[in-house]
């Protein structure tokens, strides 16, 4: 990580800071006796952090970097459940939710000059997105996801099933809203394209639960049994799912 620390907190002005992976947070030096330093996530999504104004900004890093984990857990739950306003406005440096994590938008200015047509592109650290397309973000991050989705969840339904030794009639890619996955009466598996957005252990546990409902059509002792032989901890990840978003059961 690579901070761009301002150089002095003495100014009244509120400033920035840029983490990497993170986005912009402001700096609100508080003034007079109030000595606690708090990190706030406001509604519109931008965060900020509260701190003494005689606080040493370098302990406000430290602070900030303490909490890494907290903010982007904390991010994470609220890109999903702002996943409308998720697509709205593409400016550079927005977190961009993938496999569970933000990651930064950058949009590539020297691209239009090259006369390519340019796509987006992730390179494992980042989204670029030649700026001359960004009117057509939210159509080109649609299809990005969707493929993204397919690529990850390919493999882990051909890795499972021959685990589980059983194999669905055909898979899905959906675009629900309301569930993760389902299986089919006739044993075809869908799966929404925002699994995308979930870290991988628990699009693994989605996927091995439909695949269950393979055999079992039900939500019985014996499927939660076999779920359990596959995904020991998934207690943990089903309540991770209803804590993150109001998607009922999978
Ligand atoms: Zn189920």
């Amino acid at each position: 990580m690579h901070p761009i620390v301002p150089e002095t907190t003495k100014t009244m002005k509120p400033a920035t800071l840029n983490l990497e992976g993170l986005p912009e947070i402001t700096l609100i030096p508080s003034r007079g006796r109030h000595k606690t330093i708090s990190l706030r996530i406001h509604d519109n999504g931008r965060v900020a952090l509260r701190f003494p104004a005689r606080m040493n900004i370098r302990h406000a890093v430290g602070f900030i970097r303490s909490k890494t984990k907290w903010l982007e857990k904390k991010l994470t739950a609220f890109r999903l459940a702002s996943q409308t306003q998720e697509a709205k406005g593409f400016f550079e440096g927005k977190p961009i939710l993938y496999l569970g994590r933000l990651f930064p938008l950058c949009l590539d200015l020297t691209q239009q000059e090259k006369g390519g047509a340019g796509q987006l592109v992730f390179t494992g650290e980042k989204f670029i997105l030649p700026a001359h397309l960004k009117d057509a973000a939210e159509r080109l991050f649609l299809c990005w996801y969707k493929k993204a989705a397919s690529n990850i969840l390919m493999p882990a339904v051909k890795h499972y099933g021959a685990m589980m030794r059983v194999i669905p009639k055909n898979i899905r890619i959906s675009s629900a809203r309301s569930r993760w996955g389902s299986c089919s009466s006739r044993d075809t598996l869908s799966f929404s394209w925002r699994i995308a957005f979930l870290p991988q252990d628990i699009i693994d546990y989605i996927v091995v639960h439909e695949l269950t409902h393979l055999t079992h059509k039900n939500h019985s002792r014996a499927f939660w049994d076999t779920v359990g032989n596959f995904i020991g901890d998934y207690r943990t990840k089903n309540k991770w799912l209803r804590n993150h978003h109001a998607c009922g059961p999978v």
